[in-house]
């Protein structure tokens, strides 16, 4: 198998890069260098602004419309947008979603829809990513679990059993690529403020954070720090980990 160009630009690849969690480990990752390839599902006009805000920095950035729901057209924007064409440096599976319910009334539908995304989505992507990773002898690869997926939730039996399964695709996944130099982690925020967090109600808010030891929610960057640190090479001997940014919630 041969390498490739070393003349190819260095890119990183964020799911879901269009708000929230996401658009910060986007803005990180440009700000450290990289070209940043990002995607969303339904605000084409956010996604843009964020490549646009990376570029007005001096970096480069794109942005593409894709769901990680669809198998096929992940395999196929691997194949267009990133094979022989950029040196795919990390991938960050960030993309995510809530269909919160309790068990007795939760629907096969929601609980179909959730790990699909969440769980399914982020295995298509480590896939197409890692058949060019193990080309290039060389690849980053995050996952954004949670801290559900850690402890449990009640009502997010759905979500916390994708976060849960992923953090297993990830430990998996370490062992299986250590050998071509790709390493692979995720990263389990605990509650972050965004858009999926401001759906919480008040009451749910205040009683996380009278649990949360370091007193406060966690922000984006907060978040995006911690990504950009296993996507440099100072992470280099560190695989198969999960890295909890939750201020103490969960240790
Ligand atoms: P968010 O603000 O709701 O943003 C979700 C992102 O995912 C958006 O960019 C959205 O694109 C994209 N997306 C949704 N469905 C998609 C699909 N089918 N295909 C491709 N992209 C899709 O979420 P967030 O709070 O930033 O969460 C980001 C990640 O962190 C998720 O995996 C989430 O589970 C995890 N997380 C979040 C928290 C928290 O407290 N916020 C805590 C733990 C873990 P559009 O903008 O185009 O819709």
């Amino acid at each position: 198998m041969s390498e490739a160009p070393a003349t190819l630009t260095a890119t990183a690849l964020i799911t879901g890069g269009s708000r929230g969690i996401g658009k910060g480990i986007a803005l990180a990752l440009g700000q450290a260098g990289l070209q940043v390839y990002l995607t969303y599902v339904s605000k084409a006009a956010e996604a843009e602004a964020v490549a646009a805000e990376i570029r007005s920095k001096g970096g480069l950035a794109s942005a593409f419309g894709l769901d990680v729901g669809d198998s096929s057209a992940v395999a196929d924007f691997f194949q267009s947008e990133i094979k022989d064409k950029v040196l795919l440096k990390a991938l960050i599976n960030n993309a995510g979603i809530t269909k919160d319910g309790l068990i007795l009334r939760m629907k096969d539908e929601d609980w179909d829809k959730v790990l699909g995304i969440n769980l399914r989505g982020p295995f298509i992507c480590l896939r197409e990513a890692a058949k060019i990773m193990t080309r290039q002898r060389l690849g980053r690869i995050v996952n954004i679990v949670s801290i559900a997926g850690q402890m449990g939730n009640p009502g997010q039996a759905n979500y916390s059993a994708a976060k849960s399964g992923l953090i297993g695709l990830t430990k998996s996944a370490a062992k299986e690529l250590a050998s071509r130099n790709i390493t692979v982690n995720a990263v389990a925020p605990g509650f972050i403020v965004t858009d999926m967090t401001d759906k919480l109600d008040a009451a749910t808010r205040d009683l996380y954070l009278t649990q949360i030891p370091l007193k406060r929610f966690g922000t984006v960057d907060d978040v995006a720090s911690a990504v950009s640190f296993l996507v440099s090479d100072s992470a280099a001997y560190i695989t198969g980990q999960v890295l909890a940014v939750n201020g103490g919630l969960y240790c």
